[in-house]
């Protein structure tokens, strides 16, 4: 894509471990800065350790933080220090971060890059009067159609064929559980207004990327085949950079019907334990995720059952004291915290 876009040019790249991946990248893009920042899996003539990442941020024009998980606050909030703008891929940011980045968000400092916010960011865009509220689409994921009664003992094979969208592995497992959309809930509220009414509805075609709800009652979208592409570009090429057409052949004609279902409680019933924990507290939010990533992790290596990814969660937030977000300190030890507690249910459920 970067080869295809006027005026882009990679400045740095910085990855965690695939050194491979980032120097094969960097002899195609000839960055200015490479780093791995693991020093174990970083070859021993390239930038690698605690100060690699601010090097591969200072200098750039904006910043795209594709980090998966919690692991990519730490890049959003160097950004904000350093004040270069971000696109943000990693929701985690703003999902346990969020109270960090008001500011920055603010600002105007922040692209998203989550199809269904930059969806919303794109539909807000030359809009003066504030709208009534916001509708997230989700696809259902991959075991929408699975009898209720077959779900809790569904094995990552199953899950991980998702109908519609290509992604990593932990999000296509929170896109099955619905707790990416409730996480989406959260960033949304972040970029947005957590005053403003956030919705969510089943459309399984991914063709409606999200919708916002004018002043007037009526509803504004962005319709298009799923393609992270779209959402990629432009981030990269706002506010005014050249966008090429990424989706070259889709033709409405080529769609097929358009369906909006509510979300089932009983399918998805982590969507609605995630997102009234946090209208209570922020931090629940915090430790809901550092809650899922444990489970998700024990659920791809085959020590959980799908339905045990829920019941981590639940159970974790059960035993979360509930406390203000002053400081990144405070956001990482709860993070560790719940990640402890996670484990041990884990432990116990594979009894
Ligand atoms: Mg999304």
């Amino acid at each position: 894509m970067i080869e295809r876009s006027p005026g882009l040019e990679v400045w740095s790249l910085l990855c965690g471990r695939n050194a491979e991946l980032v120097l094969r990248q960097a002899r195609k893009l000839s960055p200015k800065v490479v780093a791995v920042a693991d020093p174990r899996f970083a070859p021993s003539d390239v930038l690698s350790g605690p100060d690699s990442m601010r090097a591969c941020i200072e200098g750039a024009d904006m910043v795209l933080n594709a980090i998966v998980g919690f692991a990519g606050i730490r890049a959003s909030i160097l950004c904000s220090k350093l004040d270069v703008p971000l696109a943000l891929a990693n929701k985690e940011s703003l999902v346990t971060g969020g109270p960090l980045l008001g500011d920055f968000v603010r600002r105007g400092m922040i692209v998203p890059v989550d199809s269904e916010h930059s969806t919303i960011f794109r539909c807000l865009a030359g809009e003066t009067k504030r709208p009534l509220g916001l509708l997230l689409t989700a696809s259902g994921g991959a075991m929408r159609d699975t009898p209720l009664d077959e779900l809790r003992l569904a094995d990552a094979a199953q899950v991980l064929d998702h109908p519609t969208w290509s992604m990593g592995a932990r999000i296509t497992v929170d896109s099955a559980s619905m707790v990416n959309k409730a996480f989406e809930v959260v960033e949304a509220g972040w970029l947005f207004g957590a005053d403003l009414e956030i919705d969510v509805a089943i459309h399984r075609q991914s063709i409606v990327h999200s919708l916002v709800r004018l002043a007037d009652g009526s509803w504004k979208a962005l319709l298009g085949a799923p393609d992270m592409r779209v959402p990629i570009q432009y981030a990269l090429q706002w506010p005014e950079g050249e966008l090429y057409p990424v989706l070259e052949g889709d033709r409405p004609t080529g769609w097929e019907e358009l369906t909006f279902e509510r979300v089932d409680n009983h399918r998805y019933p982590a969507f609605e334990t995630i997102v009234s924990a946090v209208v209570d507290d922020h931090s629940y939010a915090v430790a809901a995720n550092a809650a899922d990533e444990v489970a998700v992790e024990a659920f791809l290596q085959g020590r959980l059952r799908f339905g045990g990814v829920v019941r981590v969660i639940e159970e974790t937030l059960r035993r979360h004291d509930p406390t203000g977000l002053v400081d990144l300190e405070t956001i990482e030890s709860i993070d560790s915290d719940s990640r402890a507690v996670a484990e041990e249910v884990v432990r116990v459920l594979c009894l």
